[in-house]
């Protein structure tokens, strides 16, 4: 007999980090328009999603859905291997292949179950897998069911991976990374993460939740704007529920790497195939991204017109070119204060505290979508100004 209440304890795990100010609150939001949400019966400016195309509400998807839950149903009734593989699934895949350059591509309900079904088909105990801190949760989750050996290194730092991979064993090694930092918005060092990877005989793989549809030619991702190929980066795993704005996620690669991967990976087999019409919604808007090239170049203004405003405010941004703008405040009560005020001015950029960001390190975190226009961001700059001010200054 054990004697431990395990909800008790999960209970009490929670009221603690709620009294330490870390809780996390739940609230239903109402869609407003491509830029703005409805929270508690207000209207507030977005700048916390992840629609960085501002595809979410586009009339395209919004048809293609319609149009596909018409033909196909919603649901897809099972997992893809039994009869959940639909035409619009089968199409997708086709179009991400082409869209990153892999030979295929196989699609996942979520870029979590992505992550965690790509590493635990490939890794296992006597194996190692060096990973760059602040990658994503969901890809430090994979390597721990995997059961391998897990390395971190320090952000960025691809000396450091490179230790990390001379102290592995004999076993397989992976070197992983996020594209694009998901909390700090900077894009990892890939090219020199590709060449030591070769040298140390890894499996490189990338999750670029946050660079396909922003960065490179098309929007074919971090991976493409960094000159690299599909040898050098074999592993490429990305998200449809940011730029892409529906949801699910895939893995790309060479065909008989993704054959065998939608035999091994758990996440995969066991799980029902994402809807189709989904898929045929996340099919038109992949061929939007590729196409409306005008998105990434507004988008790319629209980061530099805030940044420009932000430095000529000395706000504490972090390095980044991407949609992902930080604007570390360091202490958690001051940020949520500061977030608090935006709110109260009509705007919605909520504060990321830890444990989803070290100790010391909390933040606002800004994103900019190619929906918003220079007013939205000089209204955000002006309302940032005076809630920094009320609340400790820059
Ligand atoms: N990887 C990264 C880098 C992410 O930011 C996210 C989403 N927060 C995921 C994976 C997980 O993707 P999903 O939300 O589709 O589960």
């Amino acid at each position: 007999m054990s004697g431990v209440d395990v909800i008790a304890r999960l209970v009490a795990a929670a009221e603690s980090r709620a009294r330490d100010g870390l809780g996390r609150r739940l609230r239903t939001i109402a869609n407003g328009d491509p830029t703005h949400v409805i929270v508690d019966g207000r209207r507030l400016l977005n700048f916390s999603s992840n629609d960085y195309l501002g595809l979410a509400g586009h009339p395209a998807l919004v048809a293609a859905l319609k149009q596909a839950a018409g033909e196909h149903g919603v649901g897809a009734t099972a997992a893809s291997l039994v009869c959940g593989h639909r035409r619009p699934h089968a199409e997708l895949e086709e179009a991400l292949a082409d869209w990153t350059g892999r030979d295929r591509a196989l699609l996942f309900s979520t870029g979590y179950a992505a992550n965690v079904g790509v590493m635990q088909a490939l890794l296992a105990a006597g194996d190692c897998c060096v990973q760059d801190r602040l990658n994503h949760a969901s890809l430090i989750d994979g390597a721990r069911l995997a059961g391998c050996a897990l390395r971190r290194y320090p952000h960025a730092d691809v000396e450091a991976a490179r230790r990390q991979l001379a102290l592995c064993e004999d076993g397989g090694a992976m070197l992983v990374s996020d594209g694009v930092f998901s909390m700090d918005g900077d894009i990892a060092p890939l090219a020199g993460l590709a060449s030591c990877a070769a040298e140390m005989e890894a499996t490189l793989m990338v999750d670029d939740a946050h660079g396909l549809g922003v960065l490179g030619a098309e929007g074919a991702g971090s991976v493409v704007e960094a000159g690299l190929d599909a040898s050098q980066v074999p592993v490429l795993m990305a998200t449809l529920g940011k730029a892409l704005g529906t949801a699910g996620a895939f893995v790309a690669g060479d065909g008989d790497f993704i054959t065998a991967l939608a035999q091994f990976a758990r996440s995969h087999v066991y799980s029902t195939a994402p809807p189709p019409a989904l898929a045929a919604a996340a099919l038109a808007a992949v061929s939007i991204a590729r196409r409306e090239q005008w998105r990434r170049e507004r988008l790319a203004a629209l980061v530099e017109h805030f940044r420009n405003g932000a430095q000529a405010m000395d706000l504490p941004l972090l390095p980044s070119r991407t949609p992902i703008q930080p604007l570390l405040l360091g202490g958690a009560e001051r940020t949520v204060a500061v977030s608090t005020a935006l709110e109260r001015d009509g705007f919605l950029v909520v504060a990321i505290r830890p444990p989803t960001v070290p100790a010391g390190r909390a933040r606002l975190r800004i994103t900019l979508t190619a929906a918003h226009d220079f007013g939205d961001v000089d209204k955000l700059l002006r309302a940032l100004a005076k809630a920094m001010r009320d609340n400790g200054g820059p």
